[in-house]
């Protein structure tokens, strides 16, 4: 059986009082409904890294992620943080290629490649992102490019190391514009993915792989989606900034 994954992707909101104070409040929300098959992940900015990890460190199926790290291990990189730094926090994964990064901060693949592998090394599970944008969509090309960001970063690991990624299809044009994907579209692509994945690792691996969707997903459609065969939960943006909605989506998994 796959993970069942909601992982909450700040982006750059919340001051240090706010965060934790919203930390409390899921922890809350989640007393009435605990969830306690799903992994939840928290990615705040790094300032809050090491105070949630501490927060969260004894409760059950709850991990807390960085939204990005550098490609290398140390060095005169002002303003930069690195992998072992992030480990040192208690956060144990770390999203890499998200779109906004790759759009605002010119990361491709290269460089991505270079993040997975320095996040694996160091024992940080890399929750990769992939996802086209609208104009590839319209084009019909987004099966193309999602396999490439997919096979461009990723498929240079070993089957052991690719199989403790964690996959997150974004569709460019869902992020923060409120249009989510249908359920078709969603479920195709990740079906999609998982037999791309199947075709350079094989079954054991493209069987347990978790692939989330992300993209305007919120308490109302998170139901729909995760019933989806191929959806194996959630990277959630604007809908993880409250926490009832954010635990009404942790408890939007089929029973
Ligand atoms: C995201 O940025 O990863 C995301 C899915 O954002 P939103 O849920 O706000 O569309």
């Amino acid at each position: 059986m796959r993970k069942k994954i909601v992982a909450g992707n700040w982006k750059m909101n919340k001051t240090f009082e706010a965060g934790l104070q919203l930390v409390d409040e899921i922890i809350k929300e989640l007393d009435a409904q605990p969830a306690s098959e799903v992994l939840k992940i928290i990615a705040p900015p790094y300032i809050h890294l090491a105070a949630i990890a501490e927060k969260v460190i004894l409760l059950n199926e709850f991990g807390v992620a960085s939204q990005n790290c550098h490609h290398l291990a140390n060095g005169a990189y002002t303003g930069e943080v690195s992998t072992e730094m992030i480990v040192s926090t208690g956060a144990k994964y770390v999203i890499v290629g998200h779109s906004e990064r790759r759009l605002y901060f010119a990361e491709n693949s290269e460089l991505l490649s270079q993040k997975v592998d320095i996040a694996l090394k160091n024992n940080l599970t890399p929750i990769f992102c992939i996802g086209e944008n609208l104009a590839e969509r319209n084009a019909d090309k987004h099966l193309e490019t999602v396999l490439k960001q997919l096979s461009d970063a990723t498929f240079h690991l070993s089957a052991s190391d690719f199989g403790r990624l964690i996959i997150a299809y974004e569709p460019v044009w869902a992020i923060g514009t409120g249009v989510t994907a249908t359920t078709e579209q969603a479920q195709s692509m990740h079906k999609y993915i998982r037999s791309e994945i199947n075709k350079k690792y094989g079954a054991e691996v493209s069987s347990s792989i978790s692939i989330l969707y992300g993209g305007s997903c919120n308490a109302q459609n998170a139901k729909e989606l995760f019933a989806c065969e191929d959806v194996d939960g959630g990277l959630i943006g604007g809908a993880a900034l409250k926490a009832p909605d954010f635990v009404t989506i942790i408890n939007s998994f089929p029973a």
